[in-house]
């Protein structure tokens, strides 16, 4: 199917049900409702000359209009390229030209960035661009008037000359470990990624899905969005950006089923002061997923937030994004210390990164994975697409995994994160699972600088929580001793009070290094 084919047969299944609840502008419409103000959006897009393949960028904050965007383009065949909303004046003019996108529509302003602003300063060197539609201004009125006037013929007209493998999105990836790439994706590679989503979370039509994550990720439009909308649940943006008391406060008045965040989000929500006066006894499921899901944390996150049925799930924007999932019914072990196993319809294989052979059971290689998830390359950059996907299409993640036995596996970290102190290899995720152990920590974060004697040498970034007493590098190394190997034990220690974060919330490693380079090495 296509997403407008398979939009259609959930408002017959679900029209009355809720499709959309926008806590910022207060919208609340029925999938019935949704799909008429989609098509209008959709209508207003052909009327202004966009077709088929077109690249029509989005640049806002998460918000109804995202989601009317989103599923407007995918009804016509336009490739809708996200953009992310942290991004500044030379971000957006790269992105403009890298996907040659012809229409943007972008909100005027949020917090202290001036989309406007930014758009003009841009304009001049972005010959490609031809219109700019701005919310919260008649430009975007004006497009939903001309749609209103449209003939809804024109929309199965455009819908009938679509095809499942055309490519209907280009997603960057979050920049963790470098500039963005642009990944190309298909109507096949996300719906169907979110449909499967959605089963192992057990979604129905009674589900009311919490979107703290953006939009412009994978996380929010595949793993939220797609998800609900395949199984006739109801997705609600309870803010633009995340806010963890917004968010638990959405959870309580909209009685959600289930609630999305990277760790950071739901580490922040556990650490709210009131998070014990909310009533969070509507949830059941939800998912934590982006980076590494410290153990600790999902546990509370069980215990705490009540979200008995929560899942991990791993995965990259370039495979539209899952490729592992927790089941409901894994053991608490499996459902807190893996990623699950390998997705419906997908193949993984743990490889030896400099022979490429299939390692043992247990042992730890790069996860390559195989399927109908895999996107269609890297936008424009045929160079990079065939270095992250090989002859037999298995996309190399860069990530390092072990998989045991019965087919879970276990996120051990980046290839371009693993230290080599002394000649031995480390991952810093082990570390920092251990140091969320320690009262004090709230989060950490480890990484390797350039050491003259041994290599690389570890740096711990450390953020306490509210009221912990100062801890210092004997103190951390004290608590190590005896418990870490020797070699693991960190040499320096930086307290900070947050991490550089990418706009998914996702710690910029990079930044950390950089940084712990000029301080210690
Ligand atoms: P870039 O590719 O630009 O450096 P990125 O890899 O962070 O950025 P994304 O595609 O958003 O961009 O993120 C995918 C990566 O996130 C995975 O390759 C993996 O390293 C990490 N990741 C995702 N889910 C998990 C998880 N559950 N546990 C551990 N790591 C995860
Ligand atoms: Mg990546």
């Amino acid at each position: 199917d296509t997403i407008g084919v398979n939009l259609d047969r959930t408002v017959t299944a679900h029209g009355e049900r809720v499709a959309l609840i926008d806590r910022v502008t207060g919208v609340r419409w029925t999938y019935r409702q949704f799909v008429a103000e989609v098509d209008m959006v959709a209508l207003g897009l052909l009327a202004s000359g966009i077709v088929k393949g077109d690249r029509v960028g989005i640049w806002a904050p998460n918000r109804a209009e995202w989601v009317l965007t989103q599923y407007a383009t995918a009804r016509i065949g336009a490739v809708l390229v996200t953009i992310n909303p942290a991004y500044r004046a030379h971000e957006l003019e790269y992105v403009l030209n890298q996907a040659e996108i012809r229409m943007l529509i972008a909100a005027t302003q949020f917090k202290t960035s001036q989309y406007a602003v930014m758009i003009e300063q841009v304009r001049t060197r972005c010959p490609g661009l031809e219109q700019v539609i701005l919310l919260d201004d008649p430009s975007w009125i004006a497009l939903l008037e001309t749609g209103r006037a449209g003939d809804p013929a024109a929309l199965a007209t455009a819908q009938a000359m679509l095809s499942p493998d055309d490519p209907i999105n280009i997603q960057y990836t979050s920049g963790t470990t470098g500039f963005p790439k642009g990944a190309t994706l298909s109507h096949h590679n996300i719906l169907n990624n979110g449909y499967f989503v959605g089963e192992l979370c057990g979604y129905t039509e009674a589900d009311i899905i919490c979107l703290p994550v953006p939009f412009y990720h994978c996380f929010g439009m595949v793993m939220g969005n797609l998800a609900a909308t395949t199984h006739g649940a109801a997705m609600v943006i309870p803010s633009a950006s995340f806010d963890a008391r917004g968010t638990l406060e959405t959870v309580a008045t909209e009685r959600c089923t289930s609630l999305y965040g990277v760790p950071t989000m739901f580490i922040a929500e556990l650490a709210e002061p009131e998070l014990d006066t909310y009533d969070l006894s509507s949830l059941r499921t939800g998912i934590m997923a982006g980076s590494p899901c410290p153990v600790e944390v999902m546990k509370q996150v069980i215990d705490r937030m009540g979200m008995r049925e929560v899942c991990i799930c791993y995965g990259m924007t370039e495979t539209a994004p899952v490729s592992t999932q927790t089941r409901r019914d894994d053991s608490i072990h499996h459902r807190t210390a893996t990623v699950g196993r390998v997705g419906p319809h997908l193949e993984i294989k743990i490889v030896d990164p400099t022979t490429g052979r299939t390692v043992p059971r247990g042992e730890p290689g790069e996860l390559c994975t195989r399927g109908y998830s895999v996107m269609l390359g890297y936008w424009n950059e045929p160079g990079k697409t065939a270095e992250a996907i090989d002859s037999a299409r298995w996309m190399h993640t860069g990530d390092l995994a072990t998989m045991d036995h019965d087919g879970y596996i276990a996120i051990t970290g980046r290839i371009k994160d693993m230290v080599i102190r002394g000649g031995e290899n480390i991952y810093p995720r082990e570390i920092e699972e251990f140091l969320h152990t320690h009262p004090d920590i709230l989060d950490a974060q480890v990484v390797g600088i350039p050491d003259p004697k041994y290599g690389e040498e570890l740096v711990a970034w450390i953020q306490l929580r509210d009221g912990a007493t100062l801890l210092d590098a004997t103190a951390l190394r004290d608590f190590c001793h005896g418990r870490l190997a020797h070699y693991k034990i960190p040499r320096h220690v930086h307290l900070v009070d947050e991490f550089p974060m990418t706009v998914t919330g996702k710690i910029r490693k990079i930044d950390i290094r950089e940084t712990s380079t000029k301080l210690f090495a």
